[in-house]
């Protein structure tokens, strides 16, 4: 089977989610024109105007499968990602990561899509929500103007700018002995709460306040709402402010001493399936060390696995489980389709699988057939039902982790063991979905991948055509 041949699809925003979607369609016969807005309009975190730029670190993180990162490079894989070929011929050393130089591996996007004889780049900054077929990748730094339109078309409050996230844990690592299921006043029994004693309380509110905490950005200039202070600048207010606020333990009892606690951390549910459990009210800007450090303070999170770290920054983002179809798309406008971390996912390789996901729906709502999003059985799968299950009021973006995926039916007490069968499933069941949807194969020839990448007798890239 082709692809819709001839037909153009824009791509606006020349970030990872954009390159791949791009690559994707121009190499099944579309002809893209991909709109970059740099370098004739800057964003605050980018430092040149290659494509694919990584703002931050080097790292797409671990290759293991029994990781959900590892697993969702292989889903990846499977839908020809071009991070991933390029990645390849620009890795550095980094253990079980997967980490690139990042000048190497700019330019290696820049080329791939450049070189592309079905893919135009035009440098301009869209203003306009694009009409015809289109995708949208504009990332979290998504200019003022552009914004301003999405909002206009989706409501005020479909855009966030910040995201105030606080830290996620697997059930699996909560002490179970510790930790107690109730509501305060037994109004329910949805949250699971940490007990503090008043010694552990204290220790913690110590540790808390000399946490070393990321400073960010000049230019991110967080606003800090009373609602939704980081934890950290709460108990810098005084050391029992944090009792008489998220850490309040009235109404609760302790079935392991018959009495109040001193202090209480809740955890709420983030998934239906009660794997992932939310720290409610620690929002932070602890550096990620840090977090591990002070939060297995917690009574009953001594071992806890945290499936996301807290954070607070500069972040643009579509609140999709209000706003987008399944598949990402406009509900008025199916073959509008948002990718890559403005619909809610976090990460560099969540945010190109997610371009990856949209150029594939694309390519099926330009042949007729109906959108579609790998099961949840799968990372990218599991990311897609989050974006598209969460309640929207407490929707904040997510990285991959195993949480998101529906967990085996078998009891298998081995950690290690347990993820290897959930990759082992995910595998299968990607290549399952991949093959039932007929995904046309790619249909131009295509320069080499040491044509993308030419290097000096140095050892440095050469600057590209
Ligand atoms: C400061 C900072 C640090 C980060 N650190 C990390 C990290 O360490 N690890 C990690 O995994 N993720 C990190 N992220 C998140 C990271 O940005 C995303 O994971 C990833 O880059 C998102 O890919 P994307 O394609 O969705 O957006 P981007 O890669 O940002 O690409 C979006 C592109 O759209 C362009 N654009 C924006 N508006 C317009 C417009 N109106 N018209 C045309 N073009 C436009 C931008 O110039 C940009 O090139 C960080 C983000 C920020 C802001």
């Amino acid at each position: 089977m082709t692809g819709g041949t001839q037909q153009t699809v824009t791509v606006v925003g020349g970030g990872l989610a954009g390159c791949e979607a791009a690559l994707f369609l121009a190499r099944r016969g579309y002809r893209v024109r991909l709109e970059e807005m740099r370098p004739v309009r800057e964003t605050p975190a980018h430092q040149s105007d290659g494509l694919g730029e990584l703002v931050c670190t080097n790292s797409f993180k671990s290759e293991d499968p029994a990781n959900a990162h590892g697993q969702l490079k292989r889903e990846m894989r499977a839908m020809g990602s071009l991070l991933l070929e390029i990645a390849a011929l620009s890795r550095v050393p980094a253990g079980s990561a997967l980490a690139v130089d990042r000048h190497l591996f700019s330019m290696g996007m820049t080329r791939a899509v450049h070189s592309h004889p079905g893919i135009e780049v035009v440098r301009q900054e869209v203003e306009a929500l694009p009409e015809g077929p289109a995708i949208l990748a504009t990332g979290p730094l998504t200019s003022d103007a552009l914004s301003k339109a999405i909002q206009e078309q989706l409501g005020t409050d479909s855009l966030a700018f910040f995201d105030a996230i606080a830290p996620i844990v697997h059930v699996d690592s909560l002490d179970q002995e510790v930790v107690f299921r109730a509501g305060r006043f037994d109004e329910d029994g949805d949250y699971l709460n940490c007990p503090f004693t008043e010694e552990e309380y204290t220790s913690f509110i110590r540790a808390l306040k000399e946490g070393d905490i990321y400073p960010g950005h000049d230019w991110e200039n967080v606003p800090y709402f009373e609602g939704c202070l980081p934890i950290e600048v709460t108990a810098s207010r005084g050391d029992d402010t944090l009792r008489f606020g998220p850490m309040k333990p009235i109404g609760l009892v302790d079935p392991r001493t018959g009495r109040r606690p001193h202090a209480v951390m809740q955890l709420r549910a983030e998934d239906r399936a009660g794997q992932m459990w939310n720290l409610v009210g620690f929002q932070t800007r602890l550096r990620t060390g840090e977090q591990a450090r002070v939060f297995r303070m917690i009574p009953g999170l001594q071992e806890a696995e945290f499936l996301r770290w807290g954070s607070i920054h500069r972040n643009s983002y579509v609140n999709s489980p209000a706003c987008l179809s399944p598949h990402g798309g406009l509900p008025q406008r199916p073959e509008l389709i948002f990718a890559g971390q403005i619909t809610g996912v976090e990460g560099y390789t969540e945010s190109a699988a997610s371009g990856l996901v949209a150029a594939l729906n694309m390519d099926r709502i330009l042949r007729g057939e109906e959108p579609s999003v790998p099961p949840p059985t799968t990372v990218t799968g599991g990311l897609a039902r989050y974006l598209r299950d969460t309640l929207p009021k407490r929707f904040q973006p997510m990285n991959s982790n195993w949480g998101l995926v529906d967990p085996i039916n078998q009891r298998i007490r081995d950690k290690g063991e347990r993820r290897r069968r959930m990759a082992e499933r995910a595998q299968e069941d990607f290549l399952a979905w991949m093959e039932g949807l007929d995904v046309p194969a790619p249909t131009l020839p295509e320069p080499s991948p040491g044509e993308l990448l030419e290097l000096e007798p140095s050892g440095s890239p050469v600057a590209p055509a």
